[in-house]
């Protein structure tokens, strides 16, 4: 008669091909092979220009494509993927188009190309990846630098995939700006806001430094007189009462549209500012009282010589060709005033406006005959107010336009941190959370003897741990980790991507690194047995099955040793496919029902949630089902948990001759007949132990009284190595 012999890799071709069907919802069909052009199809276009006719040619590197419509160029098009090749958690590129109006604002993106694991309509899905990067839309390309997007919650299981995202439309944005020449980076990271508008009446320009006054009476000019020039009167134009007004000046910075359009007004602002140098900037200077500083006919005269501008010592004369007077304020509320000019300094005065400047007003004596005349002059300083500065945080608290901020409790400058680092400082009390469980699961290994002597002990500690790593590492923190970490991981060592993608999250970087160290030292079973959220669902809800006596399927040995070879081929078949297919790979990688169980919380579409409770249905009767005969990332760390260097599950001479009562103690068979433990198989569960220690169970402790003694005077240092099967 035939038997069935099970093939542990046509089990897991037939797995996967079984779930190959059910996948492709997060993979956006399109070729980032083709050229853009080729990709803005008229609808990509139309949805982020509608009054578009097209695009013109595409031109440069990185590309960049004109929106025409008619004639005239309405905005620009580009792909994050030409133009900063960015990788995802994946490490794959993707493909963000962002629109960019000709005034350099974001418009709107599209995404075209992605082939994030986290980002399908039932886990994070497309539309919530959409809002997060629509914070980006109206944001100017000169203030990329200042832009922080926070995290949202609904992004929890696609952090990277998000974030990665977000830098890379930020990022294209900002070498898009530079191409385009709407970037002015000549101010130290610094620039003027020249495209916000808000309606401010004067008093709010007076409020937030917009315009700064001096007001002098006639007794501050005359003592001027009399303190500079040694006089004991001025001349004849500062004769009036003491305290009567002599002058109030006015003084603002024009450039940024909210100062300047709401004080000269909207129409004078845009015949000031079209058709000039997009990098002038332009002072307008205002006073009441009865000096008038402004020549009578300043188109007659070589230089405007009342009122100066000085910058760093060096005086800017104002020539005729830049000296506009103006009839009035326009600003709502403004008081009346007997003078009014603007001033263009063109790019040549290298006039730097994030820096302080003051503008000198020249109180000129009557000439005499055969006299110079002489003045003196007072000081009125300026600086833009921060609202209108754009940059970096750093290269504003370096400039002085705001203080300085620390986090992570006082010990770091939030401006010097990266995104990622920002991102670790966001996650600190996650952080300070693993670390604590991390801590807890280590001392639970290395004192395994110790928490093994009561099986109380043993079981407060495991389940109390496992009910952590299940609820708060895996529903609420999002850190499970997978086998697409894993290829992630081999992609950024392989390829040599871009190690900032996965710096963005702390936990699975984290616990990774704990893997690893825990597996060198221990083996699998610390990771499996202790922090993996879908390993600790499972035994938690079979050790609930069966205080409920739900019968435990003994599954024979032989046919239990063929179906663990499964997700040894599951996990070939996925990384084989990971090196050929990316996005194939990953539609496979749904093998693992953890996208389902942990990040989606069982909130997906119905094949995925039934292949997950089935699954766990298996788990009630067959413990682990899913670790044993399934799990990719459990195969790839047995085989990697086979250089361990310690074992500290204790073994005793009869331990399978003729003692086997270990063997089917064991809830996951990892014990062999000869009763040698199978590391690649074990969980660190410790149930094993409880019975070494049991001097009322274990049948040598129970035979021999001597033994007993020893058991009790047994210390740590008597580990046992115990040979790898
Ligand atoms: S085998 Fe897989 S599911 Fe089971 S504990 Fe290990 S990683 Fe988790
Ligand atoms: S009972 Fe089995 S799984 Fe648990 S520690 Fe012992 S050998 Fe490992």
């Amino acid at each position: 008669m035939r038997h069935f012999r099970p093939s542990a890799s046509g089990f897991a071709i037939a797995v996967i091909l079984a779930l190959l069907p059910l996948v492709p919802e997060n993979v956006v069909h399109a070729d980032m092979s083709e050229p853009l052009e080729t990709r803005l199809v008229p609808e990509v276009v139309q949805s982020l220009f509608p009054g578009a006719d097209g695009i013109g040619a595409v031109v440069g590197e990185p590309p960049i494509a004109p929106v025409l419509a008619g004639d005239e160029t309405i905005g620009y098009l580009f792909s994050t993927h030409e133009t900063v090749r960015p990788s995802g958690f994946s490490g794959a590129s993707f493909d963000i188009v962002v629109g960019l109006d000709i005034e350099g604002f974001i418009i709107g993106h599209r995404i075209l190309e992605e082939h994030e694991p986290m980002i399908a309509d039932s886990i994070v899905s497309h539309a919530t990846i959409d809002k997060f990067l629509s914070r980006l839309h109206g944001t100017n390309v000169r203030a990329m630098r200042r832009l922080v997007l926070r995290q949202v919650d609904a992004l929890t299981g696609a952090t990277v995939s998000a974030k990665a995202f977000a830098t890379g439309v930020t990022n294209a944005a900002t070498v898009a700006g530079y191409r385009l020449g709407m970037i002015d980076d000549t101010s130290g990271g610094l620039a003027i806001n020249r495209y916000d508008f808000e309606a401010r009446g004067w008093s709010d320009l007076i409020a937030d430094g917009s315009v700064r006054t001096l007001s002098l009476t006639y007794r501050d000019v005359r003592d001027a007189f009399a303190q500079q020039l040694g006089r004991s009167a001025g001349p004849d134009v500062v004769m009036g009462p003491d305290d009567e007004m002599f002058i109030t000046f006015y003084v603002a910075l024009a450039t940024p549209p909210t100062i300047g359009a709401n004080l000269i007004g909207p129409r004078a602002y845009q015949r000031m500012t079209q058709n000039a140098n997009p990098r002038a900037h332009y002072i307008v200077i205002a006073s009441a009282g009865k000096y008038d500083w402004k020549p009578a006919k300043h188109w007659g005269i070589p230089v405007v010589t009342s009122v100066s501008i000085v910058q760093n010592g060096k005086s800017m004369p104002q020539q005729p060709a830049y000296f506009d007077p103006l009839s009035r304020l326009a600003a709502r509320d403004a008081p009346p005033v007997s003078t009014v000019a603007r001033f263009s300094l063109p790019p040549r005065f290298a006039f730097n406006a994030t820096e302080p400047w003051t503008v000198k007003l020249h109180l000129n004596e009557q000439e005499m005959p055969g006299m110079r005349p002489r003045r003196v002059d007072f000081d009125l300083p300026y600086r833009i107010p921060a609202a209108y500065v754009d940059g970096s945080d750093y290269a504003l608290e370096e400039a002085g336009f705001r203080a300085p901020t620390h986090v992570a409790f006082g010990l770091l400058r939030e401006s010097k941190l990266t995104d990622w680092q920002r991102t670790w400082v966001e996650k600190r009390w996650d952080i300070i959370a693993l670390a604590g469980l991390l801590a807890a699961v280590s001392f639970a290994v290395i004192w395994q003897s110790w928490l093994s002597r009561s099986e109380r002990r043993r079981v407060v500690v495991r389940y109390g741990l496992l009910t952590l790593t299940l609820v708060w590492l895996g529903w609420l923190a999002g850190g499970q980790l997978t086998i697409v970490s894993v290829t992630n991981y081999a992609w950024v060592l392989v390829a040599g991507l871009d190690w900032s993608t996965i710096l963005h999250d702390p936990l699975l970087l984290i616990l990774s690194v704990y893997v690893v160290v825990s597996l060198v030292l221990w083996g699998r079973g610390v990771f499996c047995g202790w922090l993996c959220p879908f390993g600790a669902l499972q035994e938690i809800l079979n050790k609930l099955g069966a205080a409920l006596h739900v019968p435990q399927i003994a599954i024979p040995a032989l046919l239990n040793r063929r179906l663990r070879l499964a997700k040894y081929g599951i996990a070939a078949v996925l990384v084989g496919l990971a090196a050929f297919s990316l996005p194939h790979a990953l539609v496979a990688m749904e093998v693992e029902p953890f996208k389902t169980v942990m990040t989606a919380k069982f909130d997906r579409s119905w094949p995925y949630v039934f292949y997950a409770c089935a699954l766990l249905f298996a788990g009630l009767f067959v413990e682990r089902f899913f670790c044993r005969y399934l799990c990719p990332l459990g195969a790839v760390l047995a085989v990697a948990g086979k250089l361990r260097l310690v074992n500290v599950l204790k073994r005793r001479a009869e331990c399978g001759s003729p003692c086997r009562l270990c063997e089917r103690r064991c809830p996951i068979d990892a014990i062999e007949p000869n009763g040698r433990i199978n590391t690649a198989e074990c969980f660190y569960c410790l149930d094993c132990q409880v019975l070494y220690y049991d001097e009322h169970a274990c049948p040598p402790l129970v035979r021999d009284p001597n033994r007993r003694a020893q058991k009790l005077t047994h210390r740590q240092s008597d580990l046992e190595r115990v040979p790898i099967p």
